[in-house]
């Protein structure tokens, strides 16, 4: 958009005069930050309404992004910047003699994501928009997001996250378009005799009223504008009932209350899935109602309309969408099944058998009796039908209701026209092992999306040193086009150039330096490597290997303080789910390894060891850019994809990796020579599984080396970890190491090794820093997600 500082300025002083009735001088860093912002929505606003209008009378298909995750992080930059207008008012208001950053800093983190899930969600919102693809998001509007980290005595402590309080700027309250949700009760089919058509009759149901809350999601410097829609739970008004207790009152303001800190198990509780139901309706209501308003026959909807399950959360769309083509609009079954299976498409992003959702058959009944009917007769005519042409066993297999289960992927996979991975490797593994049985019975609807990253926000916004250097390199193409950013390989052996990206990793550094400094006491220095660990707190990730080797470094500094090795900075960055144990007892002993490696001045400043607290959005925009190793080392075939390999990658990291999820795709990008590869890959870790022939103590009786370091979890090395120490040796030795920590121990401990001769030799490192950079382009999630518009959701540019 075009905007004058004058005009900004002018705009931005009535509206701080309009809301606090105050000058620039008085206001704190809040009140500006909430002018700003309103002044912002109102230049959004024309071309939000704009786009409104043209789908409506366009018609365009539309793709509907369901998903009980979303992680912006904060808006204000990514919005002014895809507006065009951050510099402007960049300047505008140092002219005015404010700090643009102190402004920004006042937002809060919108985190109603755990980690990876929420986060892609985000930045398919973004590329959706800024690749002028008719996207909206579906959504919770949660009350609380996810619980802040603090450290206590290293110890993991939770606190709630309320993010509203203060109000959010970029939401619009949309009470019009509030729909009914109903649950529980009883049932039954009345038959119209006339007809023959079977009613269902609500007896005592729980209503509850879904109110959305609309968020513009602006695209990059094109004028698309689409929504993300995040639903908040009401008390219905009706006649009959005015008077709720205090008690009721707070059973539905729960439903909407909290995200579950919680992305890779099964989740038992009933309001669980209260939560993964409410938003589902309500949202295929709102589509449907919309779609009405065309003027086209019900059996052609999925002509206008895509609606993606994102994970099996949102699954039940299948049987809801079928309820209300059959309950409400009163279509046949069979038409009804093929316009539901013809919309929907599925995305599984992970094989961890704890995390494929199931559900009891009698909390489903209960809960929402009417949709469990259907997902009844579903599954009776799926057995019916395939029994004719498939084998019985597998048919058996695949049914979505087994064991007195609800299987939320078969569901999916059933209802949907599309099932893909997150990664090529990830793809075949579905296909090949987890979800085989299905991948013979339609092997049409398999395929694969890599997943990719909002390039914009983690470069453009987080990393502004780098991006000036590649404008003045490659000039300012690539800002649009991320395919442009592979013109900077051309420059590998340019010292110029190498110098000047070295210098922005370096200003990168002291950033952090400094935020680390304020958040944890510890000062480290910017010319160590920083090595960086940032991700959700999980066994299969393996920051435990990370601390194994850590450990093995810290003991070998203690037996020969002269080793020559280039300082190192281990960082870590990571939320346990409060209930996971082994998760948090991993947190405690980073912590205690911390205290103990930064305060030991015989370790000459060679290791030191720094846990953030509280890893968001946020801070992953600090951390990303100042990293010279990225830590990706999770056993191989267990992480689906990862998205955090990617922004470091981009950002210029070295990575170390296992051969899992799109690290293999990185490696591909950049060649093996620029990244370090190490361990098992996925064939050698399952010909264990079928050999069963893994003893960890084995391998820990045998080796002197591991023995030693795992011991030091255990004999004292390690100071006040006595609980959480022997409960992770258990882990390894007791319980038979899952994740086959000890068994790449060695080969990861010579990657590292590996990692310090080729820092040493700056000129390789910093060419193969360029390298990795250049090739980050391909990651885009612009790419990703026209991938998914052209061959599922079958949707095209336009406003
Ligand atoms: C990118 C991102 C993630 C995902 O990290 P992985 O290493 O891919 O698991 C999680 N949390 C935040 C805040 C992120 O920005």
């Amino acid at each position: 958009m075009k905007l004058t500082k004058k005009k900004f300025q002018t705009d931005f002083k009535n509206r701080l005069h309009e809301k606090f009735a105050i000058e620039t001088v008085d206001a704190n860093a809040q009140e500006l930050f909430e002018s700003l912002g309103s002044v912002i929505k109102n230049y959004i606003s024309e071309d939000w309404r704009d786009v409104r209008r043209y789908q409506m009378e366009n018609k365009n298909k539309t793709a509907y992004y369901f998903s009980i995750e979303f992680l912006p992080g904060k808006m204000l930059r990514s919005n002014l910047l895809n507006l065009g207008i951050l510099d402007v008012v960049r300047d505008g208001l140092s002219e005015l003699g404010l700090n643009f950053d102190m402004i920004a800093e006042a937002e809060k983190d919108m985190a109603l994501g755990n980690g990876g899930l929420g986060r892609l969600a985000s930045c398919f919102m973004d590329s959706l928009a800024s690749t002028g693809l008719p996207g909206f998001g579906n959504g919770i509007r949660y009350k609380y997001g996810l619980f802040k980290q603090q450290f206590i005595d290293g110890y993991q402590v939770e606190f709630p996250d309320a993010w509203l309080q203060s109000g959010n700027i970029w939401e619009v309250r949309k009470a019009h378009e509030a729909v009914e949700v109903k649950m529980e009760g009883n049932v039954w089919l009345k038959e119209d005799k006339a007809t023959g058509n079977f009613t269902p009759v609500y007896e005592n149901p729980r209503v509850l009223r879904a109110i959305p809350y609309d968020t513009a999601m602006v695209g990059y410097e094109n004028g698309q504008v689409n929504n993300l829609r995040l639903w908040d739970v009401e008390i219905p008004e009706s006649e009959e009932r005015k008077y709720y207790s205090i008690n009721e009152r707070r059973q539905v303001q729960d439903i909407t209350g909290v995200l579950y800190p919680d992305d890779s198990t099964y989740e038992g509780r009933q309001l669980r899935l209260v939560q993964e139901y409410f938003f589902t309706s309500a949202g295929l209501q709102t589509i449907v109602k919309h779609y009405l308003k065309l003027g086209i026959p019900l059996d052609e909807i999925h002509t206008k309309i895509a609606v993606h399950i994102n994970d099996t959360h949102p699954a039940l769309a299948v049987a809801e969408f079928m309820r209300l083509l059959i309950d409400e609009h009163k279509m046949d079954w069979d038409r009804a099944w093929n316009a539901t299976v013809k919309t929907m498409s599925y995305t599984n992003h992970t094989i961890l058998q704890e995390a494929l959702e199931k559900w009891p058959v009698d909390m489903v009944k209960f809960l929402i009796p009417r949709v469990y009917q259907i997902i009844e007769e579903i599954d009776r005519r799926y057995v019916e039908e395939m029994s004719k042409v498939a084998d019985p066993e597998i048919v058996g297999r695949t049914r979505i209701i087994q064991w007195g289960q609800v299987h939320m992927a078969h569901l999916a996979i059933i209802g949907s026209h599309s099932t893909n991975g997150v990664a090529k490797i990830h793809s075949d593994l579905l296909k090949d092992v987890v979800l085989h049985d299905f991948y013979v019975l339609f092997p049409e609807r398999f395929n694969n999306k890599t997943n990719g990253i909002a390039l914009r926000r983690w470069s453009q916004i987080s990393n502004e040193p780098m991006s000036k250097v590649l404008d003045e390199t490659i000039g300012k193409e690539w800002r649009a086009d991320a395919s442009k950013i592979k013109l900077l390989e051309s420059y590998a052996d340019d010292k110029k150039v190498k110098d000047k990206l070295a210098n922005a990793k370096h200003q990168n550094k002291e950033r952090l330096a400094a935020y680390i400094k304020e958040a944890t006491g510890v000062e480290v220095s910017p010319n160590a490597i920083f090595d960086v660990q940032v991700k959700r707190l999980h066994a299969y990730k393996r920051q435990l290997l990370n601390l194994l080797h850590i450990i093995k470094l810290y003991m070998d500094l203690k037996e020969n303080p002269d080793l020559d090795i280039t300082p190192r900075v281990f960082i870590f960055g990571a939320k346990a789910a409060p209930s996971y144990y082994f998760a948090k007892s991993v947190i405690k002993v980073i912590n205690e390894v911390g205290t103990l490696v930064n305060n030991d001045n015989a370790l000459k400043d060679k290791l030191k060891v720094v846990f953030l607290p509280n890893y968001n959005v946020s801070l992953a925009e600090i951390i990303v850019p100042a990293a010279d190793v990225s830590e990706q080392i999770s056993l191989a075939s267990k992480e689906a994809s990862g998205t955090s390999n990617m922004k470091f990658m981009l950002n210029g990291a070295v990575t170390i990796a296992t051969l899992d999820g799109a690290n293999i795709e990185i490696r591909d990008a950049v060649g093996n020579e620029n990244i370090v590869i190490f361990g098992m890959d996925k064939d050698d870790v399952y010909a264990h599984y079928y050999a069963h022939d893994y003893n960890a103590w084995g391998v820990y009786d045998a080796d002197p080396i591991i023995k030693r370091v795992v011991n030091a979890l255990v004999d004292g090395t390690i100071p006040n970890i006595v609980r959480e120490g022997q409960e992770i040796f258990d882990t390894l030795i007791k319980y038979n190491d899952e994740y086959f920590n000890l068994l790449d121990f060695h080969a990861y401990v010579a990657a590292q090794e590996k990692i310090d001769r080729l820092y040493k030799d700056q000129k390789t490192w910093r060419k193969m820093s360029l390298i990795n950079t250049a090739n980050g382009g391909q990651f885009s999630s612009d790419n990703t997600v026209k991938k998914y518009a052209e061959e599922i959701w079958h949707i095209v540019p336009g406003k």
